[in-house]
């Protein structure tokens, strides 16, 4: 961008948001991050704090031609909060305000609310926001609404879009949207569209009661392939539990050697947890899960009462920390394929992380199919540049078993140019036309999810 025009918008900037404009060069490096990639530096990074100073930078950014990048908490996983040169960073941190309305069974929320806090805010109504990516104490619905975001709860409960009542967003001329779910349903294209298609300002989430009974158990598998024909029997028998979660032996072993809690060693583990309105039916379909597992060679240990479930759960969102003392960095796969190809899938990552000479750990949401593939590695003794082979190479295995390239974690940058691969020519088009519709100049988060 030339100099004179860069300065142009900044002054403008300064003059519209004064100190919440970010404009020196080490305010604004945090925010080249997200959780896996890192980008050139931004122009300036912007912290609104109302849905109109939002449309005020919509508006500015269209008359000097400049390109806005949205941006929650950086948590995500595929490069989508990352900034490209020139570009203005539009944090929304500061727009945090909930309302939760009883009555209604619903919250209102501002995009930088963070996950967790929507629970919390329900749960002196006996109510809950069942969407729960493992990050929810950081991440912000902003970025759950742009990624559509999952978690282990998804598999009873469904994904972030499931619970949008209506949606508020700015437009590309900085226009104030609003709309609930009827035709044409504009917040359904919004939601999970990566922030390229409109900056989210808020909505109305709806709320369930909080289930009266839950129960817990702990099965673990002499391997994968037993585990994945456990869960598909027992789902066929009709259960549906809220959680069921996989970690394959390495990614049991990290966690053990992490929390000392006594997991079995060298064994696939299964985490489930049922719950409902009557506890004879959760306790009934537990055991569905358990008879299944059991007739598949596992073991079984129930959790007695909810601070048992509750270390079963910790040593799931253990998983992150643990991985993270085995190498320095590493590259969080996220496929989702059917679940009867489970199995197969497990075994050829394994044997490709073996080839490539990588640590390879998985783990996932196994009820939705959903896997996480961890490339373990120490940039200062493995290439990158393998790694990322690695990665891809993962994602060829899930489109050959009729999987699709993002189980949660979106396409961002990070899988960007493998859409060529894995959507056909006709619908690339498609999405690329709707594109236009909606952004017509490219002013959201450009160079992110279409190739
Ligand atoms: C340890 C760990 C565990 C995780 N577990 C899960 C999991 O279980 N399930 C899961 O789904 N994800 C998971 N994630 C990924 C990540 O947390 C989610 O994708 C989350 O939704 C991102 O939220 P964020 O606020 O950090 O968004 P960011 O990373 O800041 O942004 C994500 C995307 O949202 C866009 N965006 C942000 N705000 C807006 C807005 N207001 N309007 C328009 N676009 C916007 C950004 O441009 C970007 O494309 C995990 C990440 C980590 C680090």
């Amino acid at each position: 961008m030339a100099l004179s025009r860069a300065q142009g918008v900044l002054d403008e900037l300064k003059a519209l948001f004064g100190p919440r404009a970010l404009l020196s060069r080490a305010a604004k490096e945090v925010y080249r991050y997200d959780a896996i990639l890192v980008g050139p530096e931004p122009l300036a990074v912007v912290l609104p704090e109302s849905r109109e100073e939002v449309a005020a930078l919509v508006r500015l950014a269209r008359r000097h031609g400049v390109v806005l990048v949205p941006r929650g908490a950086g948590s995500g996983l595929s490069g989508g909060a990352v900034p490209e040169e020139g570009s203005i960073v539009v944090a929304f941190t500061r727009m945090t305000r909930l309302e939760v309305d009883p009555h209604t069974q619903t919250a209102w929320a501002e995009p930088g609310v963070t996950t967790a806090r929507v629970s919390e805010a329900a749960r002196p109504y006996g109510l809950f926001y069942p969407p729960d990516p493992a990050s929810y104490r950081t991440s912000t619905l902003g970025g759950n609404l742009a990624e559509n975001a999952g978690g282990p709860l998804c598999f009873k409960y469904g994904v972030t879009g499931d619970y949008v009542l209506e949606l508020e967003w700015v437009d590309d001329e900085g226009g104030i949207q609003r709309q609930g779910r009827a035709a044409y349903d504009l917040p359904g294209l919004l939601i999970g569209s990566e922030g390229t298609l409109g900056l989210v300002t808020g909505a109305r989430l709806r709320l369930l009661p909080l289930p009266r009974h839950r129960a817990a158990l702990l099965a673990h598998f002499p391997g994968v392939e037993p585990l994945a024909e456990a869960v598909s029997e027992a789902v066929a028998s009709g259960a549906v539990p809220a959680r069921m979660e996989f970690m394959d032996p390495a990614c049991a072993g990290a966690v053990e050697d992490y929390l000392r809690m006594g997991l079995p060693r060298g064994r696939a583990l299964l985490l489930v947890e049922t719950d409902g309105e009557e506890a004879d039916l959760v306790e009934e379909e537990l055991s569905l899960v358990e008879a299944s597992a059991r007739r598949h060679g596992a073991e079984v240990v129930r959790a007695a009462g909810e601070a048992e479930a509750e270390a079963l759960w910790r040593a799931r969102r253990a998983v992150s920390p643990a991985l993270g003392r085995i190498r320095p960095k590493r590259v969080n796969e996220d496929i989702a394929v059917p679940r009867s190809a489970l199995p197969r899938v497990v075994r050829e990552i394994e044997a490709l992380g073996k080839a490539f000479g990588l640590v390879v750990v998985q783990f996932g949401h196994i009820g939705d199919g959903n896997l996480h593939p961890n490339i373990l590695f120490d940039p200062r003794r493995e290439s990158e540049e393998k790694v990322w082979e690695l990665a891809h190479e993962i994602a060829r295995v899930a489109l050959r078993h009729g999987g699709v390239l993002s189980g949660e974690h979106g396409i961002g940058l990070m899988k960007r140019d493998f859409m060529l691969e894995a959507v056909d020519p006709e619908t690339l088009g498609a999405l690329h036309r709707v594109k236009e519709a909606l952004d017509p100049l490219g002013l959201f988060n450009p160079g992110k999810v279409l190739p």
